[in-house]
């Protein structure tokens, strides 16, 4: 289990944006023998294991060698992307003798958590001809800086106050701005000819490493665990169905664009999803009861009991580090779990020997939604939703439990591999 922390901690790290993420995943299945589905090419069909990538998103499955035109679909399905701060078009601005870098939120991020942070910046350079280069400049070079509290007397007691627009651009060093100071920076940072840099997706992170804490180091501090903690273990999972799976097709999928609503060509709520399984069931008019056998697990993180706010939470359906990833349940179908999709996953728990929680929020608290109702809603396939809990969820540093991710892998094969 301590060993998966600690790889989980390492693709964390070196996963700063969902392409990184997505180029760290194609590492790793082709490193298992996975080859790539082009999308633009032709349909690879017969047996092993594929990937296919657009962007920040990533799909992959293996066809068993016995797999039959028909097979149902067990389906993972998480998300790549994590609430930050996004680099604006024209970025240089600055005040004061301050040079800074103006920003926009992405996602639902809670901004407090990204003041006084020593921070990095990420992501990818489109280029004139056509191209597009990942690039991580993983040291401190930027910082959003909190006011000092002699210049702000009642923070510790009104709270933070913060104009997103005002309050939010980091510095990254002192000066007048000069159009074009950040890209070329980064450009040289990326080996790249700045003149050559067209456009750009660049976000800030947090370059602190992540770390295991607390007396028995039981828990895990980091940077986008939701859903990095998801994605890692939904590969794991793959790569070990692909091992044993018969009579069903594994299927894992980590969709851009969850924390702004999947409303995208890539998210959730987009076509991608769809045409891979519609394609894996044997076209448009075989996939009604392909489908209808299918299932799928939709896996993001879940809120841990807060000792300091346990008001907050249903007394009865609390989930703690640490006791196995969570079932989420919503009447109203925020998470999409019915009883038999409850049932697959107590099956699946069971199997693999891990114990498991149920989550549902409190009654007067409105509870947030993920990948897995839009699944379930644009393909019909049953959907239900887990997740491992975790502390200070959209925080710039979230905190986990050590165990847990290892218990989601194992009870995530279990579900992909199971033919009932
Ligand atoms: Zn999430």
């Amino acid at each position: 289990m301590a060993d998966l922390a600690h790889d989980l901690a390492d693709f964390i790290a070196i996963s700063p944006t969902p392409y990184h993420a997505v180029a760290e995943a194609v590492r790793r299945l082709r490193a298992a023998g996975f080859t790539e589905q082009s999308e633009t090419g032709p349909w690879i069909g017969g047996p092993g294991g594929r990937y296919l990538v657009r962007d920040g998103t990533i799909l992959a499955w293996s066809v068993p060698a016995g797999a039959e035109r028909g097979s149902p679909l067990r389906v993972f399905a998480a998300h790549t992307d994590s609430p930050t701060l996004k680099v604006k078009p024209n970025p240089d601005v600055g005040a004061g003798g301050w040079r800074q870098a103006a920003v926009e939120v992405y996602g639902g991020a809670l901004w407090n958590s990204w003041l006084d942070r020593d921070l990095g910046l990420a992501g990818r350079l489109a280029l004139y001809g056509g191209s597009t280069v990942l690039v991580d400049v993983h040291r401190p070079l930027l910082r959003v800086p909190q006011l000092a509290i002699h210049l702000d007397r009642g923070v510790n007691s009104e709270g933070v106050k913060l104009d997103a627009q005002q309050h939010l651009l980091p510095v990254w060093g002192l000066g007048a701005p000069d159009e074009g100071d950040l890209i070329d920076f980064v450009s040289g940072e990326a080996g790249v000819d700045p003149d050559e840099v067209a456009a750009f997706d660049l976000v800030v992170h947090d370059v602190h490493p992540p770390a295991r804490l607390g007396e028995h180091e039981e828990l895990l501090a980091a940077p986008r665990l939701d859903n990095l903690a998801s994605v890692h273990a939904g590969l794991g999972a793959l790569l070990a169905a692909a091992q044993r799976a018969d009579g069903v097709i594994p299927v894992f999928v980590g969709f851009d664009h969850e924390e702004i609503g999947s409303n995208t060509a890539t998210g959730a709520g987009g076509p991608l999803l769809e045409t891979l399984l519609t394609r894996l069931a044997g076209g448009f008019d075989a996939r009604g009861p392909v489908f209808a056998a299918s299932r799928c697990l939709s896996v993001d993180v879940t809120h841990a009991a807060h000792p300091n706010y346990l008001g907050h939470h249903d007394p009865g359906h609390r989930s703690v580090p640490n006791g196995g990833p969570a079932l989420k349940v919503n009447a109203n179908q925020r998470y999409a779990t019915d009883a038999p999709g409850a049932a697959a996953w107590q099956r699946a728990c069971r199997d693999a020997g891990v114990p498991t929680q149920v989550f549902v929020g409190r009654n007067t608290v409105p509870c947030g939604s993920t990948v897995g109702p839009i699944v379930a809603t644009r393909l019909g396939i049953r959907t239900v939703d887990v997740g491992i809990p975790v502390l200070s969820m959209h925080s710039a540093r979230e905190l986990c439990g050590v165990e847990d991710p290892a218990h989601l892998a194992a009870a995530a094969t279990a579900f992909l591999t199971d033919p009932s």
